[in-house]
């Protein structure tokens, strides 16, 4: 039975627009050995055709929009699902309006059934008509959790959190979050996955490198989940958690081996795991955000 791989990207496989050591090994073997994978963002801009041709100019050749899935797509399926003909208010980039307009939902700026929110610029204006629209009774659903979002090891930008955070403040309405580590997430993307390549659902691991999206959306939803050293976790910070991933790695490099021989390794738990477990130890991510204190990176 085949293990399929649910994958973040920034901080798993690339950072600061470079690819993280050992990713091109794996999805190369990943392709090479039809191991199924997606990859799933809460960035809810780019389109997974975008996505596919900026792994593409990174370095990561193979790849197509059927190996992503976003947190715009997510939304736009839970739309088509538990009201398909509602109506919405977007503020939000391409990725969100395509998968909106692929699931037929439609654009109303005079009353629509629910704001959305997505990741992006918010011009005041925009703000406007949205708190007009949530205080003539729209509700108001929002992508992605995020409060704010990496750019570079030492930037990073205002997340939909954020816009959301403006919304509800202004018309004290509360807002409803997809995207990771909503369960909602992971069971259309298990599902996708399990589309795509007819494997057992239940053999799904999920790889990312944020204990508070990644991980703990994962546990929730029943998935094992592999937490990554390479992005915004320091190894010294992982046992603060009431979660805990089920490895930790120090990239995806440590299972490039797995993957080939489809057998698991002892090694990928070690050293990492042993440090937890002892005394506390330098960080070893190496693309690690810096370390001034920052509000959480999600409600
Ligand atoms: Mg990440």
């Amino acid at each position: 039975m085949k293990t399929g791989y649910l994958i973040d990207m920034d901080g798993v496989i690339y950072r600061d627009n470079h690819l993280i050591d050992g990713a091109v090994e794996l999805v190369r073997a990943m392709l090479k050995n039809g191991v199924p994978f997606l990859f799933l963002t809460n960035n809810s801009a780019p389109t997974p055709e975008d996505l596919a041709v900026r792994l593409g100019h990174l370095g990561l050749h193979g790849l197509g929009a059927r190996h992503f899935y976003t947190s715009a797509m997510n939304t736009a399926d839970f739309l088509s699902e538990t009201d398909p003909n509602c109506t919405v208010y977007v503020i939000g980039e391409g990725g969100l309006l395509s998968a909106l307009h692929e699931r037929k939902i439609p654009s109303d700026g005079i009353h629509p059934r629910y704001v959305v929110v997505g990741e992006g610029t918010a011009s005041m204006e925009k703000l406007i008509k949205a708190h007009e629209c949530l205080e003539n009774g729209a509700r108001l659903l929002v992508t992605n959790p995020d409060n704010w979002c990496p750019v570079s090891a030492d930037k990073t930008r205002p997340g939909a959190g954020a816009t959301a955070a403006f919304l509800e403040a202004s018309t004290g309405r509360r807002a409803y979050f997809l995207g990771k580590p909503n369960g909602y997430m992971y069971h259309r993307a298990r599902r996708k996955l399990a589309q795509l390549s007819r494997i057992n659902s239940e053999k799904v691991v999920m790889i990312g490198d944020t204990m508070e999206t990644d991980i703990r959306g994962a546990i929730e939803a029943g998935l094992l989940s592999y937490l990554v050293l390479s992005g915004s976790t320091p190894l010294e910070s992982v046992r603060d958690y009431v979660y805990q991933p089920t490895r930790i790695l120090h990239s995806v490099a440590d299972l490039t081996e797995e993957i080939t021989t489809g057998k698991p390794s002892d090694q990928l738990n070690s050293p990492a795991l042993q440090v937890v477990r002892g005394t506390r130890s330098r960080p070893l991510a190496k693309y690690a955000i810096n370390r001034r204190p920052r509000p959480a990176m999600t409600k």
